[in-house]
């Protein structure tokens, strides 16, 4: 039995109403949720502002690390920049990533600042926020002018239009405004070329990788239609259509022929676990898959095996750089940036000393260097640590516990 409560508190069953009144209450539960997400809206604005800086090395800025030289800060031209200290907090709060706390704080700010008629929307509800909040996302680059021209044109049929619509309206309102604004966007447009491996193309890897490729239109026509058509002599006319690869994978098979015909070799290194009885093999990095799957990729590739290491060895040493057995232990063990919500892969983070490492010329005892004093940490979050204000330590189960500026607690459990 499904019992749903009214807008107005009254609680209702919903198998036991007529069709119309299900409509209705699907209405208020949108009406609920754009209430809920302006209130979030509002909320990261709120935070945002009392944690304004001059400074702009002090500002919270998109990249990860500490690039003093790369200031991007996280509203658009004419918001106020935000301290660096403001991020984690926040993130923690709602419990999702730096980078997506980041952007709702963008977002707010440039709805705030940027956007007047989308902000008035916002505010009435007739814009739903996820709109608001594709149109700062899609102004972000543009002159605080051309942003306030865009606003005008698209917040009146903001609520009506589908996605597609509002993103061609923006570039060509955008386009329209200021040809330099044009100019501009490509030659932004272009910073995000690049060619780009994913290995998590859904909730979970299942042996499944996603190759990203962007760059210019008229080369990336070609590949495409050159993959099209080796896709198509893949094809086998003796072969019932039923028996054939569908035409997405032939595409990928052809991929592989090209690659091959260059002379391709993998040099990738992949951590396989295997036990001699199990039916599923583990991928470091990636996931499980199954031994069927790996039986195919050792047919087409060459493999190096890495001895295994024992993950239960407690043994410390005096020095400050951990020995390579000891690294390679802690980032199996954690395997990403212990912070709350953090998916940094654990290789690509620090080794920090959970409690500070002292000199033994500064009176510091032995063995400070040890695995359960060791813990993988993303140049962000050593910054939140080193200098923001936020403590954590190791549990006996491998667990942590983090304790940020204001005294929150949040726990991380193993993974
Ligand atoms: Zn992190």
């Amino acid at each position: 039995m499904l019992v749903e409560v009214q807008r107005s508190g009254l609680p209702v069953v919903v198998d036991e109403v007529p069709d119309e009144f299900v409509l209705q209450l699907a209405a208020e539960a949108e009406v609920k949720a754009r209430e809920a997400d302006r209130s979030k809206l509002r909320l990261a604005l709120a935070w945002a502002r009392r944690h304004v800086v001059d400074d702009v090395m002090r500002a919270a800025h998109w990249s990860d690390v500490d690039l003093r030289d790369v200031c991007e800060p996280i509203g658009g031209a004419g918001t106020p920049l935000v301290h660096e200290a403001a991020v984690a907090p926040l993130a923690a709060a709602l419990r999702v990533s730096a980078r997506t706390a980041m952007q709702l704080m963008s977002d707010a700010l440039d709805i705030e600042h940027r956007l007047p008629r989308t902000r008035a929307g916002l505010e009435s509800l007739r814009i739903a926020p996820w709109r608001a909040r594709q149109i700062a996302v899609l102004t972000h680059g543009l002159s605080v002018e051309a942003a306030a021209y865009v606003d005008a044109q698209v917040a009146p049929i903001a609520d009506t239009v589908g996605r597609t619509r509002i993103e061609r309206l923006v570039n060509e309102a955008a386009a329209r405004f200021d040809a330099q604004e044009q100019a501009a966007a490509e030659d932004a447009a272009k910073q995000a070329w690049g060619v780009r491996l994913d290995h998590y193309t859904g909730a979970v890897w299942a042996g499944t990788s996603r190759l990203e490729i962007i760059g210019d239109t008229p080369t990336l026509t070609k590949v495409y239609e050159l993959l099209n058509k080796r896709a198509h002599q893949r094809f086998d006319p003796a072969k019932p259509g039923a028996e054939q690869p569908p035409l997405e994978h032939r595409k990928v098979a052809a991929l592989g022929d090209i690659a091959d015909g260059a002379g391709a070799r993998s040099r990738t290194t992949l951590y396989l676990h295997l036990s001699p009885d199990d039916a599923l093999g583990f991928v470091e990095r990636l996931g499980a898959v199954t031994v069927e799957t790996i039986r195919g990729w050792l047919r087409a590739s060459r493999f190096t095996l890495q001895p295994v290491l024992d993950l239960s060895r407690t043994d410390a040493v005096d020095g400050y750089q951990p020995p390579a057995w000891m690294r390679e232990l802690v980032i199996l063990r954690d395997r990403t940036c212990v912070h709350p919500n953090c998916d940094k892969d654990a290789r690509d983070c620090d080794l920090d000393h959970i409690e500070a490492y002292v000199e033994m010329d500064d009176g510091g005892p032995p063995a400070q260097t040890r695995p359960d004093n060791l813990a993988p940490l993303c140049r962000r979050h050593h910054r939140a640590k080193t200098h923001h204000g936020w403590t954590y330590r190791r549990n006996r189960d491998g667990s942590y516990t983090w304790t940020d500026p204001f005294g929150r607690i949040y726990d991380v459990p193993r993974p």
